[in-house]
């Protein structure tokens, strides 16, 4: 498995084993494409330890948005463009 780090574990209906228990929130570095340029950005994601191996890790449509939002910021940045984020940064320093 690929290094990621616990969050918090939440209980929630999981979808993958179907059952009520405590999932683990967990988040990693992983890389996507954007503009066929290569970004490695932090992602969330929730981990059932009851599904197997193949498949135990899902996540929720907004956890999707904000990793795709952490992932353009990333690119963002490599491309010296600010980020909403870093503005405030600026004025708040
Ligand atoms: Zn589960």
């Amino acid at each position: 498995m690929e290094s990621s780090t616990l969050i918090k574990k939440i209980h929630m209906n999981c979808p993958l084993c179907d059952k009520t228990h405590e999932v683990e929130e967990r988040k990693r570095f992983a890389t996507i494409t954007l503009k066929g340029d290569k970004v490695t950005y932090e992602e969330r994601f929730y981990f059932c330890a009851n599904a197997d191996d193949e498949e135990n890790e899902f996540e929720t449509g907004s956890m999707t948005n904000e990793n795709l939002l952490n992932a353009r910021n990333v690119y963002r940045v490599k491309h010296g463009l600010l980020t909403s984020d870093e503005i405030v940064a600026i004025r708040e320093s």
